[in-house]
C-alpha cells in the first residue's frame, strides 16, 4: 500500500547537500573489531545445511552468486545489543542512533511474512552467513506462522509493525494503542506460541508508513509504543523499494543516501527486493562493512 508509506520511503539526511551526503561513504572503509561472533553455532548449522540440500535454482541468481561462500562471512559482524531502557532509535523519526562502529550496518526487512518473497529473503541472508530484523505485519503473523517460526529458528530477530498495516495517522489515539498491541501479540504468538504481557520492554516495533507523522514521530506517539512495551525501531537509509521500481534505481538511491553506519530499510512482499537485496549486501562487503545482529539486551 504506496500510499501509507511515504515516510517509510524517507531517508536520514546528515548533510545538507547531496554531495558532501556522498562523499560520507568511503571507498573502503576501516577494518572492524568483532566483539562477539555473529552467527552462533545453530544459525551456522543451518546455513551450512542449506546449502547442501537446496538446489542454488531454489534462490535464483541471488544465491547462486554467493553458495559457495562459508560461514561467517566477511560481512557477518558482532552483535549488538539495544538497551532494553531505549526509548527508541533511527534517525528518519527522529530517535537517537543505536551504538554501531563505523562500517557497521543493520538490515531491516518491514511487512512480512510472506509467501511468495520471504523464504528467498531467508535464503539471500542465509547465503551471506547475516541475519537481519523482519518487522512484521500481526495479520500476515497470522496467516503464515510457519515462516514467522523460520525466522525465528534461522537466528533472525523480529519485531512487530502493526497489526494490519492501516494508516496511522486516520486513527485515534486509542486505535493506535490498539493496533500495536494486537500486532505484538500476533507475531507473540506465531513466533512463540503465547503472549506475555509481563515481557516489557522486551519488544521492538516500527511504525508503519503514513504521511501524518513526517518527518518525525510525535512524542506522544512514542510514549503509546513504549507503554506498550516497545522499544520504537526506526531506521537510517531506505532505498524506497516499496516503490517496486527496477533494483538498479533502489539501489543507486540507497548508496547516494547511505551514511558510514545505520540501520537499512527493506521491504518484504517487494519482488525488486529479491535483487536488490544481494547487490547492496555485495556493495557492503566490497567496503568492507559488517551487517551486525540487533538482540534487546542480553537476548
Ligand atoms: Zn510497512
Amino acid at each position: 500500500m504506496p500510499s501509507s508509506r511515504l515516510d517509510e520511503g524517507m531517508n536520514a539526511v546528515r548533510t545538507t547537500d547531496g554531495t558532501s551526503r556522498m562523499r560520507e561513504v568511503p571507498a573502503e572503509l576501516p577494518p572492524i573489531a568483532r566483539e562477539s561472533e555473529a552467527p552462533r553455532g545453530r544459525f551456522r548449522r543451518i546455513g551450512r545445511m542449506r546449502r547442501v540440500i537446496r538446489p542454488l535454482a531454489a534462490a535464483g541468481f541471488a544465491l547462486a552468486a554467493t553458495a559457495a561462500s562459508a560461514c561467517p562471512s566477511a560481512l557477518a559482524g558482532r552483535t549488538v545489543a539495544v538497551d532494553p531502557a531505549t526509548h527508541g532509535f533511527g534517525a528518519v523519526q527522529k530517535q537517537p542512533p543505536l551504538p554501531l562502529q563505523p562500517g557497521e550496518y543493520v538490515v531491516t526487512i518491514d511487512d512480512g511474512p510472506n509467501p511468495k518473497t520471504t523464504p528467498a529473503l531467508l535464503d539471500i541472508l542465509r547465503s551471506r552467513c547475516i541475519a537481519a530484523t523482519f518487522f512484521l505485519v500481526g495479520r500476515n503473523a497470522e496467516r503464515h506462522p510457519e515462516l514467522v517460526r523460520r525466522i525465528v529458528a534461522e537466528g533472525d530477530g523480529i519485531g512487530s509493525h502493526s497489526f494490519s498495516h492501516r494508516d496511522f495517522g486516520k486513527l485515534s489515539r486509542d486505535g493506535i494503542a490498539e493496533e500495536i498491541w494486537a500486532g505484538m501479540r500476533a507475531v507473540d504468538i506465531a513466533a512463540f506460541g503465547a503472549f506475555d504481557e509481563s515481557r516489557r520492554p522486551r519488544r521492538l516495533f516500527r511504525f508503519p508508513g503514513s504521511p501524518g507523522f513526517a518527518p518525525a514521530l510525535p512524542p506522544d506517539l512514542v510514549a503509546i509504543a513504549n507503554g506498550a512495551g516497545a522499544i520504537v525501531a526506526g531506521y537510517d537509509f531506505s532505498p524506497e523499494d516499496w516503490r517496486n521500481s527496477p533494483p538498479e534505481e533502489s539501489f543507486r538511491r540507497l548508496l547516494a543516501r547511505l551514511g558510514d553506519r545505520g540501520v537499512i530499510l527493506f521491504h518484504d512482499g517487494q519482488s525488486n527486493t529479491l535483487e536488490l537485496l544481494p547487490m547492496v549486501l555485495d556493495e557492503l562487503e566490497r567496503r568492507g562493512a559488517r551487517v551486525v545482529r540487533l538482540a534487546i539486551g542480553d537476548g
